[in-house]
């Protein structure tokens, strides 16, 4: 086993280490039992009933499920988030797993099991152990995969209820070494726009096409045409995905249809690249009908807003990581993905950051969202040391 740590006999790591093994069960125990996005209420009971029974003050007052720890010391009023995620995706497992999900078609493959055990491995530590002055908010936050939980939770209000200095959350990630932090200051995930266009022409007979208007020629040219976009309509360097993902049209092949239905997504970092995009395929769209005489429906509409990290949190993320592990296992390395993620809404809303865990090398089955995934347990050993650190290295030394 390659270890991190700078000073593997250190009274925390220790501690962590004694208790490792209670927490690879209880990770294991979620990871059998997964439950979908918005329906994480056997995980938000067992995970309340955990926080109290350590006498962390809980407090599930804003939706249905998901639930709120509060871990206060001292007399500092500094207060720090650390964000969690729980649900599970609607994937059939294929493992050969002692503790693979019990539940068909539905699985932890996203690792959201291994980061809520490392969220409560630290809160156990914090609240039994450790020394800080301030107060630890522990986000467990559900419906992440599904349509924005992280939203859900500030619409309810837990920033006005509990308003933090910073907020943070953590991912692994396959592809680095276990146990490995990944931190890096800037755009970290990418905002996400839905796209629906329904182009409208003249059904009639194929033998018979300048009778009518036809929408899947035109939808055709369309499809390439929003292509240039992202080379023709901005700097190479502002990153723009535009896929159309579904095509639906016509019932028979001697048949011109009256419509096709093209559905996709967008993703961008930048809110100004994200509008210049929208007007542009409005313009080439409407361009095109017009020009094949049909008409377009268009419906754009903005989902998850780009994951962007604060220049001053994520170096105290970084401070706090190097008291805690050798250089060689954080990377700085910026390493933005076109993938999405919720706690964009948190970072737009409050200041922090969110980086990433290793799980591991790239593999088959060591991908997100793969049905083969499994979340590395070393890393509750890693990750919960970690998130522990943080939280007492911001409310003891960071200035607000
Ligand atoms: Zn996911
Ligand atoms: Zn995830």
């Amino acid at each position: 086993m390659t270890l991190h740590f700078l000073d593997e006999n250190q009274e925390n790591i220790q501690w962590f280490k004694k208790h490792e093994n209670d927490f690879i069960k209880l990770r294991q125990f979620f990871h059998e039992n997964p439950e979908l996005s918005k329906k994480e209420f056997t995980t938000t009971d067992k995970i309340n009933a955990l926080l109290e029974s350590w006498g962390i003050k809980t407090d599930r007052s804003f939706l249905e499920t998901g639930v709120i720890g509060l871990i206060k010391k001292g007399t500092n009023s500094k207060r720090i988030g650390l964000r969690a995620d729980i649900d599970a995706l609607p994937i059939d497992e294929n493992t050969d797993l002692i503790y693979k999900s019990k539940k068909a078609g539905i699985m932890h493959a996203c690792g959201h099991d291994g980061h809520l055990t490392m969220l409560l491995f630290a809160a156990k530590y914090l609240k039994e152990v450790a020394d800080f002055d301030g107060e630890i908010l522990l986000i467990f936050q559900p419906n992440e995969e599904d349509s924005a939980g992280a939203r859900d939770f500030i619409e309810a209000g837990l920033f006005k209820k509990y308003p933090v200095d910073a907020v943070y959350a953590m991912h692994n990630f396959p592809g680095a070494e276990v146990g490995s932090l990944l931190i890096c200051d800037g755009p970290q995930m990418a905002g996400t726009v839905g796209i629906e266009i329904d182009i409208h022409g003249i059904g009639c007979h194929a033998a018979h096409p300048y009778k009518g208007v036809d929408p899947i020629v035109t939808a055709a040219q369309v499809i390439v045409a929003l292509q240039s976009i992202p080379t023709r309509n901005m700097p190479a360097t502002d990153s723009v995905i535009i896929t159309i993902g579904t095509i639906h049209g016509g019932t028979a092949h001697n048949v011109i249809p009256e419509t096709v239905k093209l559905t996709g997504t967008l993703r961008y970092f930048d809110p100004k690249i994200r509008e210049l995009t929208k007007q542009r395929i409005r313009e080439i769209t409407e361009g095109i009908c017009t020009a094949f005489g049909a008409r377009a429906d268009i419906h754009l509409d903005d989902g998850y807003i780009a994951t962007t990290n604060h220049t001053k949190e994520t170096e105290i993320a970084l401070k706090a990581a190097q008291t805690l592990f050798k250089s060689e296992a954080i990377s700085t390395e910026k390493i933005p993905s076109m993938g999405a993620e919720d706690f964009g809404f948190m970072l737009a809303d409050q200041k922090g950051a969110y980086f990433y865990i290793g799980n591991g090398p790239d593999s088959s089955s060591n991908k997100l969202h793969n049905a083969g995934f499994d979340f590395n347990d070393r890393n509750l050993l890693y990750g919960g040391a970690y998130w522990a650190t943080l939280a007492q290295y911001y409310l003891n030394n960071a200035q607000s």
